[in-house]
């Protein structure tokens, strides 16, 4: 199983960083140690003291595909999910600096928060699902997937020129802004349309 990630999606959350919108997706990795294991809280790691929330619509791939073509990418996935794709801003901004490839600020482990999958049945249209990220009770992110600059179809079909997905694949779709730190002691809870799907507490 790989995750693969979309970075800046959302319009709004573009804004908050520098402003250039991407012509094509913007598509990273984490590796499958990243993933949080269930029921288990998030330690903030001793090599970053501005470890950032990020909460996304997740896709989970469910059987191979290659080049696929956008008007198929339906196929190719049955559930979605949500998660969190931790951060760490401060290792990820000097390694930007420096132009260097910033897979540690990602892909280290426990940064990708994984809910349980729900049937894609269940929602009318996976383009127009509300989502949201609560930080000790109060709603820190709130986006909708028609507000995605590259559809959950384009995402796959431009993954999948490069990248043969598997089945397990699971695929971020990138934040909608609001992204911020966490602290020791925070609360942090996502849902899609009001269903709780993640609770975790910063250690
Ligand atoms: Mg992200």
């Amino acid at each position: 199983m790989k995750i693969i990630c979309v970075g800046k999606n959302y319009l709004d959350h573009v804004k908050e960083f520098d402003n250039k919108i991407p012509k094509e997706p913007i598509i990273f990795t984490k590796p499958d140690t990243a993933v949080l294991r269930k029921g288990f809280d998030f330690y903030i790691p001793d090599f970053s003291s501005n470890i950032h929330y990020e909460v996304e619509i997740l896709v989970k791939i469910c059987k191979v595909g290659k080049n696929i073509q956008a008007k198929f990418s339906h196929k190719y996935y049955e559930s979605i999910g949500i998660g969190i794709d931790f951060t760490a801003r401060d290792l990820q901004t000097s390694l930007k600096e420096n132009r260097l490839p910033w897979a540690l600020a990602k892909g280290f482990d426990d940064a990708a928060v994984i809910s349980d999958f729900i049937p894609k049945e269940q929602y009318k249209d996976v383009q127009n699902i509300n989502f949201s990220l609560s930080l000790n009770g109060e709603v820190k992110q709130s986006g909708n997937t028609k507000d995605m600059l590259f559809s959950i179809d384009k995402i796959i079909a431009y993954i999948s020129k490069y990248i043969t997905l598997k089945k397990g694949d699971i695929i971020y779709t990138g934040t909608p802004s609001g992204v911020g730190p966490v602290s020791v002691g925070d609360k942090i809870a996502c849902a899609i349309e009001n269903q709780n799907l993640i609770n975790l507490e910063i250690k």
